[in-house]
């Protein structure tokens, strides 16, 4: 049980969520991961994937679990009032960001979210046992003994965190929101992905759409590719989305990534993967 390393998607869209058909394949959630490390429980931002998240955390009867946000961009925090676990007293939730470093702290975050008029009513209301932690990037955090996770800062417009987690001898890193520039590998993330059994990449974009899009702080599959390539990566999930992308586009975008790296493949929503 303690060698468990597991990675369940509940949201894999950027941007904003999406529905109908055209989207049944790969789901229409924005970013929503749960990491199992064993008997700890982790969740990786709280798009509107983390309601499912929430549905599945209540029954498993799961009681303390771990949030951590890459940043706070709608499409990352628009799910965390509709996570069920926060309004239950039996459950421990422990909120934690890095992005903000200094400027807001995680509790003010969430406090301001979470209020009205955005919101019918505050944060009082949670009643789960609530804890923040603020954090720097580049600081590594051991929430609990054996699990290290090492933060690093991302070019996004306003900040945003990649993760990098090691249990048990194996690796994963969550890589997005993040810019690449042209033709120059991403010092961070190159190191991020170093020796990683899964890496999960912002692929918002392919190289022809980044032209129009330079400035909105995605990246493409293609360079993400390459990245895992040199930094001897294991596997690959496209991550993050475009909203207007179909099952169809996604699907040829997949086959394009498998043919150019075989351990690549377009995450989709409640998908399960072991480390
Ligand atoms: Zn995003
Ligand atoms: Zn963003």
């Amino acid at each position: 049980m303690t060698d468990l390393f597991q990675v369940k998607f509940w949201g894999t869209r950027g941007s904003i969520p999406v529905s109908g058909q055209e989207f049944d394949k790969y789901g229409g959630n924005t970013a929503c991961i749960e990491v199992k490390c064993g008997s700890h429980h982790l969740l990786f931002d709280a798009g509107s994937g983390i309601r499912e998240a929430g549905l599945a955390i209540l029954d498993e009867n799961i009681e303390k679990v771990d949030l951590f946000f890459s940043h706070c961009h709608y499409d990352h925090i628009i799910g965390l009032p509709m996570f069920k676990a926060i309004y239950y007293p039996s459950t421990e939730v422990t909120i934690w960001s890095g992005h903000l470093d200094g400027k807001m702290t995680t509790k003010d975050m969430i406090k301001k979210f979470i209020s009205p008029p955005w919101f019918p009513v505050n944060m009082d209301i949670c009643q789960a046992t609530m804890r923040f932690r603020d954090f720097h990037p580049n600081e590594t955090l051991e929430p609990y003994p054996g699990l290290n996770i090492k933060t690093f800062p991302l070019n996004h417009p306003g900040g945003a965190i990649g993760y990098r987690l090691q249990w048990n001898g194996r690796i994963l890193a969550l890589i997005y929101d993040i810019e690449h520039t042209p033709g120059k590998q991403d010092p961070i993330a190159l190191e991020m992905m170093r020796d990683a059994d899964l890496v999960v990449y912002d692929c918002t974009y392919n190289e022809d759409e980044m032209v129009r899009f330079k400035g909105f702080g995605h990246s493409t599959w293609q360079h993400g590719i390459e990245l895992a390539k040199a930094a001897k990566a294991k596997r690959f999930a496209l991550f993050h989305h475009a909203p207007s992308r179909t099952d169809n586009q996604l699907e040829k975008m997949e086959q394009d990534a498998q043919s150019s790296f075989s351990g690549a493949f377009a995450a989709r929503d409640r998908q399960v993967v072991r480390l």
